[in-house]
C-alpha cells in the first residue's frame, strides 16, 4: 500500500488564476462582442532578441554533427555561462564569486521551490506578504508551513472568493502595505529561513541598500538563512538600488540568491536561470555540534536530482552577455518599463494610489473606496473589459489592492488606460 504524503493534501487548489479564468470566460460568454484586455498577464510577450536566437541556432547546428555533438553536460552548468555570469552580473558590482558557487538551472521556480529540501522540516520560515506563492507552497509540501486556516470574509455571501483565503500556522508573515510604505519590518523573534524577493512580485517595490542591510544583519545576528529571489533585478533603473544581496557586506555568510533569464531576456519558454550558493553559507546539526556547507549539499542534491539545463538554452543565455545581446535585452526591458511608466502616469492622473512600476514591471494599486480586491476585479471586468490580478491572491496583506503588469503589448495598455479613464 502506497501512503500519500498528506502534506500535499493541505495545499489549496491554485485558486487565483483558475478563478480569474473562470470569471473572464463567463464574461466573454455573455459579452461576445467585447474585446477583453488583460493587464494581468505574468508572462513576457516580446520575442527573443537576435543575439540569443543566433546563438541558439548555432548551438543546434553544433549538436547536429558528430564532431561537435554533446550529450549530458555538467549538472551545475557549463563553464562558459558560469564565467559570463560572474563577470557581468557580479564582478561589475564588486562581488567576487567562485565558479562553483554558481549553479545553472532550468529557471528560478525550480530552485526557489527545491532549495528548502536542504533544511530540516522544523525550521521556522518567514515571508513578506503579499508574496510569490512558490515559497510557501514548497514548504507546505515538506510539512514546514503548519496548518492552513481560512478566514471567512465572505459575510455569508456564498459567491465571495475571499473566504477561500487563509494563513499558514507556522509561517511568519511580514506585511508590506501602504501603512509601512511596503517595507517589511524585521521579525521580533527568530525566524530560521526568510524569503525575500526584490524587486518584488507582486508589489513592484524595491529595498534600498540600507533596508536590505538590516535584513542581512538580522540574519547574521540570528544565524538565519535568507533566500533572496532577484528574478527582476534587470528592471532596476535607480542606480542606488542593489541588484544582488551580495552587494551587502556579510551576505556571503547568510544568503542564497536566485536569478532567472525568464523576465530579463524572454526565457520563460526557453528555461534557464541560476542559483548562487556561497561556500560560507552553512546550516547546523540539531545538536548544534557541527556545521555543513550548503554549497556542498546543494551540489550533492543537484547531481542526484538534476541533469543539467539544455546546451542550447545555455548558449542562448551566454549570448545575453555579449555587447549586442546586452543592448538588445536592455531595449526590450526599456519597452516594458515604458509601458509601466505610461500606466503609472495614467493611473496617478485618475487618482489611484500606485507603487511599483519604476524598478519592476509590476504596479501595485490600491482599490478605490476600500473595495475588496475581487469586487474591484469584477467592476473592472464588467465596467471596462479589463483584467487585473486581485491582490488578495498573493496573501492576506494583498487585500484591497490589485496588480497590473507591464508585459503587455503597447496598444493593449493604451486601450486599457483609455477605458479606465472613461469609467
Ligand atoms: C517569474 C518569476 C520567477 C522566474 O521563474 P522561472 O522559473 O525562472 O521562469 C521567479 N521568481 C518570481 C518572483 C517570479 O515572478
Amino acid at each position: 500500500m502506497a501512503l500519500v504524503n498528506d502534506h500535499f493534501l493541505k495545499l489549496a487548489d491554485n485558486y487565483l488564476f483558475a478563478d480569474i479564468a473562470k470569471k473572464v470566460n463567463a464574461f466573454k460568454a455573455t459579452h461576445p462582442r467585447k474585446r477583453v484586455v488583460s493587464l494581468g498577464i505574468g508572462d513576457v510577450t516580446q520575442p527573443l532578441c537576435p543575439a540569443v536566437v543566433e546563438a541558439m541556432h548555432k548551438a543546434v547546428d553544433e549538436l547536429s554533427v558528430q564532431a561537435s555533438f554533446r550529450g549530458y553536460g555538467p549538472e551545475h552548468g557549463y563553464d562558459f555561462l558560469r564565467e559570463a555570469i560572474i563577470r557581468h552580473d557580479f564582478l561589475k558590482r564588486g562581488v567576487h564569486l567562485d565558479k562553483d558557487e554558481v549553479f545553472i538551472n532550468d529557471g528560478a521556480k525550480s530552485d526557489t521551490g527545491n532549495f528548502q529540501e536542504l533544511l530540516r522540516w522544523d525550521n521556522s520560515i518567514g515571508v513578506t506578504d503579499p508574496i510569490y506563492p512558490v515559497y510557501i507552497d514548497s514548504n507546505v509540501m515538506i510539512g514546514r508551513a503548519g496548518i492552513y486556516s481560512q478566514t471567512d470574509e465572505s459575510n455569508g455571501d456564498p459567491t465571495s472568493i475571499n473566504k477561500k483565503h487563509g494563513v499558514w500556522s507556522n509561517v511568519n508573515y511580514f506585511p508590506c502595505t501602504a501603512e509601512n510604505q511596503f517595507v517589511p519590518q524585521l521579525p521580533e523573534r527568530r525566524v530560521d529561513m526568510i524569503y525575500l524577493c526584490y524587486p518584488n512580485n507582486p508589489t513592484g517595490t524595491v529595498l534600498t541598500k540600507e533596508q536590505l542591510r538590516q535584513w542581512v544583519n538580522y540574519a547574521l545576528r540570528n544565524d538565519a538563512l535568507i533566500l533572496f529571489d532577484a528574478a527582476y533585478e534587470s528592471f532596476i533603473q535607480d542606480p542606488t538600488i542593489p541588484h544582488s544581496i551580495y552587494e551587502i557586506k556579510g551576505a556571503r555568510r547568510c544568503a542564497i540568491e536566485f536569478r532567472s533569464f525568464s523576465k530579463t531576456a524572454g526565457f520563460t519558454g526557453v528555461r534557464c536561470g541560476y542559483t548562487v550558493v556561497p561556500k560560507e553559507v552553512t546550516a547546523v546539526t540539531i545538536d548544534g555540534s557541527q556545521r555543513f556547507s550548503l554549497n556542498q549539499l546543494w551540489e550533492r542534491r543537484q547531481s542526484t536530482k538534476f541533469n543539467g539545463t539544455s546546451y542550447v538554452a545555455q548558449r542562448g543565455a551566454e549570448a545575453i552577455y555579449t555587447p549586442e545581446g546586452r543592448n538588445q535585452v536592455r531595449e526590450t526591458i526599456g519597452f516594458y518599463m515604458e509601458n509601466a511608466r505610461m500606466m503609472r502616469e495614467s493611473l496617478v492622473k485618475m487618482g489611484y494610489q500606485v507603487v511599483g512600476g519604476e524598478n519592476a514591471p509590476y504596479l501595485w494599486v490600491k482599490t478605490p473606496n476600500g473595495q475588496s480586491s475581487w469586487k474591484f476585479f469584477d467592476e473592472m471586468l464588467y465596467g471596462c473589459g479589463v483584467v487585473v490580478t486581485p491582490g488578495v491572491g498573493f496573501g492576506p496583506s494583498g487585500e484591497g489592492y490589485f496588480r497590473l503588469t507591464a508585459f503587455g503589448q503597447r496598444e493593449d495598455i493604451e486601450e486599457a488606460m483609455e477605458r479606465m479613464k472613461g469609467r
